[in-house]
């Protein structure tokens, strides 16, 4: 089979676009330092003192530097260019930050909270992302204790790697990810509360917890460690299950749960009512992600797609697949250098690279 039908065409269109949409997804032209802080994607930089930055710094202000990509944060405010940052590229700028273009370090927000993640390192293990590593990672979503860190499955239950070995069960749905004997079904819970943040806040969790409505809230909870027995002063053993920390797995719509729950409290001043509405709000509503301008995503994308359908007229509908697979490789190399350096793609160098590939 040498060549396409229309429809692998366009499967294939599809498949290029998304290549495209990954090399570029948003475009890096502003800086979030003005907007403060916000739920959004956060890279660390190795290289200069561990900062926080946002997407567009991390492209283009600390372009060839060392970088940790953080997932998201909830309320961060990036560092580039700010009295934190002491990148010193004397050479290339006099600006401290090449978006902003200030020539003044400008003030660090003082809330951002700065946890181990920020080394390179995740985890109660502290060990650097691996993304070979079969082992399932969750992100605590309440991280007032724990800096919103992320977490391997056999942590969570308190073992290390090795000691999980023989509890690994094949998943059900032949993905490559590993499942563990006695961890919750991926399916079966929509977010995590790590043991960490559980026990720092035990009085309202325990209170969550025998309310009636956590039935809405809660999918289930996991003790940490192993069967762990003590022995009393009669020298019988038994239990103790009220000191072994353990991490929440919430439902599905759990902050409808939340909101229900707040709702029932009728005394404002009520530990619980003050907990929902002042220190873990998000637990009602979650903090909206802050997400780049896409403008120009769109735009390359709406070029990319009429020079393929022009390239396809040109063909008679039918592309060599092996021709096809070049296009596809070339493109990817092409759009490379624009996202490593942060430029934007124009429409003539989208047009270029077609005639040049024609
Ligand atoms: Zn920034
Ligand atoms: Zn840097
Ligand atoms: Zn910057
Ligand atoms: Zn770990
Ligand atoms: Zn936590």
């Amino acid at each position: 089979m040498n060549s396409l039908t229309v429809q692998d065409y366009v499967n294939q269109q599809a498949e290029l676009e998304q290549q495209a949409k990954e090399a570029m997804p948003w475009d890096p032209k502003a800086c979030t330092y003005p907007l403060g802080p916000l739920k959004q994607q956060v890279f660390s930089c190795l290289t200069h003192n561990n900062i926080g930055i946002c997407y567009s710094c991390s492209i283009r202000c600390h372009t060839s530097c060392d970088k940790v990509e953080l997932f998201t944060k909830r309320h961060f405010t990036c560092d580039c260019g700010t009295e934190k940052d002491n990148r010193i590229d004397a050479k290339c700028s006099a600006y401290k930050c090449e978006i902003r273009k200030n020539k003044e370090a400008d003030i660090a927000a003082v809330d951002n909270t700065y946890g181990h993640n920020f080394k390179g390192t995740f985890c109660n293990c502290a060990k650097e992302y691996d993304p070979d590593s079969p082992s399932v990672m969750l992100q605590c979503i309440f991280g007032t204790e724990c800096g919103e860190d992320w977490y391997h499955d056999h942590c969570i239950m308190g073992y290390s790697e090795e000691e999980t070995k023989d509890l690994i069960r094949k998943s059900k749905n032949e993905s490559t990810e590993i499942l563990l004997e006695h961890f919750p079904d991926l399916d079966s819970f929509d977010s995590f509360i790590c043991w960490k943040c559980v026990s720092r806040y035990n009085y309202y969790f325990q209170r969550i917890m025998s309310h009636e409505l956590s039935k809405d809230i809660i999918a289930c909870t996991l003790k940490r460690g192993k069967t762990e027995t003590e022995v009393n002063e009669n020298g019988k053993r038994e239990r103790v299950d009220s000191d072994i920390p353990f991490s929440i797995f919430l439902k599905e719509d759990y902050n409808k749960g939340f909101e229900n729950l707040k709702n029932s409290i009728k005394d404002e001043k009520d530990k619980l009512y003050i907990f929902l509405t002042q220190l873990a709000p998000f637990l009602i509503r979650d903090v909206e992600l802050y997400e780049p301008p896409e403008e120009e995503k769109e735009t390359v994308m709406d070029i990319i797609s009429k020079s393929l359908a022009d390239s396809m007229n040109r063909s008679d509908l039918v592309l060599g697949a092996s021709a096809f697979r070049g296009l596809q490789s070339r493109l990817k190399e092409f759009l490379k250098p624009f996202a490593e350096n942060g430029e934007v793609v124009k429409e003539e160098d989208i047009s270029s690279f077609f005639e040049s590939s024609n």
